[in-house]
C-alpha cells in the first residue's frame, strides 16, 4: 500500500503532467489514460494526453478522447509522466526515449512481465485491467468519480475482461463496474459503441479473412492473416481487425490462436504485427516472447519484420508441439494473470 501512497503524494505534488499508454491503443489503454487525465484535472493538474496511434473509430465515445494527441512537445515542459498498460516503456512508440527526460515517470500496469521501468511503479497482475487500478488511484487521491472517468474506466474493464467472460473478470470487477452505473455509467450504450456499431468494410474484410483461415491437422493452432491487399480491396485499416482473432480462439479444437496483420511501415520497412490468444492451456505470452514481444497468458502479441512466409512457418513448427508452451505442465508465474489484454 505505501507504493500507493507514494503515488498519490507525488500526484498531489505535480503540476504538468504527460499521459501516456501504449501504441496502438486499446480499451483499457485509453480508458485508463483517460480516467486518469480526468481525474488529474479535477485536482487543477495542467495534463497532456498522448498516444501515438490513430485512435481506433469504436472509442470515438469516449469523454475526452479528441484531446488525446499524438505528439507530446518537449518533455521539458513536464514534472510528470504517467504511464498506463505498458509492461515495458518502449510499448509507448517512438516518444519512449523522450519520456526518460521527465523526472518523475510513474508505472501503473497490471502485465505480469512488467519490469518496473518506472521511478514509482504500481504493478498489480491480479486486476482485470488497468483501469480497475485507474479507480483505485482515483479513489485513493480523494477525486469524486463522474461520469465520465466512470465510462472510461467502465470500458477498460470491459474490453480487457473481453465483455465480462474471460478469467479475470471477477468480484473486484463487478464492484467497481456496479458502483459505476451507480454514476450513471451505461452498459449498453458502451456495448453498443464497442462491439455494436462496425463499418461494412470490416465485414468484408473478416470475409476475406475467414476464408483463408489456416489450421494444423488436429486443429490445435488455428492462424488468420491480414495482408495488406486485403486491407487495400476493403478500404480497411488495422483499426478495423480489432477482436478478429477472437473467431479463430473459439473453435473448438484451438488451444492457440494467431492473427497477422500487415502494420504501417516503420522507417520504411514492411512489419507485422502478430496478436496470438490462447484458450488457457498454452501460454500465449511465452510464445510471443520467441519473437521479441509478450503479454499475458491467454492474450499476446509481437511486432516482426521477418517475411510472411517465415513468421508463419515459424508458428506452424511451434504448433507441432505444443507440449512445451501448455501451461498445466510447465507453470509460469504469469498465469496468475488470467484473461488479461
Ligand atoms: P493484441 O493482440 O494487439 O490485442 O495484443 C494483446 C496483448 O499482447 C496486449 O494487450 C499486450 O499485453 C501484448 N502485446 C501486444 N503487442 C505487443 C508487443 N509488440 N510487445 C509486447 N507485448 C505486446
Ligand atoms: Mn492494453
Ligand atoms: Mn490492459
Amino acid at each position: 500500500m505505501w507504493k500507493m501512497q507514494q503515488i498519490i503524494t507525488h500526484l498531489k505534488n505535480s503540476r504538468n503532467v504527460l499521459l501516456a499508454t501504449h501504441a496502438r491503443p486499446d480499451g483499457d489503454a485509453l480508458g485508463s489514460l483517460l480516467a486518469m487525465g480526468l481525474a488529474l484535472e479535477a485536482c487543477g493538474k495542467k495534463v497532456t494526453f498522448y498516444n501515438e496511434s490513430p485512435i481506433p473509430a469504436a472509442y470515438g465515445f469516449l469523454p475526452a478522447v479528441g484531446r488525446i494527441q499524438a505528439l507530446m512537445g518537449s518533455s521539458d515542459q513536464y514534472d510528470t509522466a504517467v504511464v498506463l498498460d505498458c509492461s515495458t516503456l518502449d510499448r509507448v512508440g517512438k516518444g519512449a526515449a523522450a519520456m526518460l527526460q521527465i523526472p518523475t515517470l510513474i508505472n501503473i500496469d497490471h502485465h505480469a512481465s512488467n519490469d518496473g521501468f518506472g521511478t514509482l511503479n504500481l504493478v498489480t497482475p491480479a486486476a482485470s485491467a488497468t483501469a480497475e487500478m485507474v479507480y483505485g488511484v482515483i479513489t485513493a487521491l480523494g477525486v469524486p468519480l463522474d461520469r465520465d472517468m466512470g465510462t472510461c474506466i467502465y470500458t477498460g474493464i470491459s474490453t480487457d475482461t473481453g465483455s465480462f467472460q474471460f478469467s479475470n473478470a471477477g468480484r473486484s470487477a463487478f464492484a467497481i463496474c456496479e458502483e459505476l452505473v451507480g454514476l450513471g455509467v451505461q452498459p449498453d450504450v458502451i456495448a453498443r459503441q464497442i462491439y455494436g456499431t462496425f463499418p461494412l468494410r470490416r465485414l468484408r474484410l473478416l470475409a476475406l479473412v475467414l476464408g483463408g483461415i489456416e489450421l494444423t491437422p488436429g486443429g490445435e493452432f488455428a492462424l488468420m492473416t491480414v495482408t495488406e491487399t486485403m486491407m487495400a480491396e476493403t478500404g480497411t485499416t488495422p483499426a478495423d481487425t480489432d477482436g478478429m482473432v477472437n473467431y479463430a480462439r473459439g473453435l473448438e479444437t484451438v488451444k492457440l490462436a494467431a492473427l497477422i496483420q500487415a502494420a504501417e511501415k516503420k522507417n520504411g520497412e514492411a512489419g507485422f504485427h502478430v496478436s496470438l490468444r490462447a484458450n488457457g492451456s498454452v501460454d500465449a505470452a511465452a510464445v510471443a516472447g520467441l519473437f521479441g514481444g509478450g503479454g499475458h497468458v491467454p492474450a499476446a502479441g509481437f511486432y516482426t519484420e521477418l517475411p510472411l512466409e517465415e513468421i508463419k512457418a515459424r508458428l506452424f513448427d511451434i504448433a507441432g508441439d505444443l507440449a512445451p508452451w501448455e501451461v498445466t505442465t510447465h507453470p509460469l508465474p504469469e498465469q496468475a494473470a488470467g484473461n488479461q489484454a
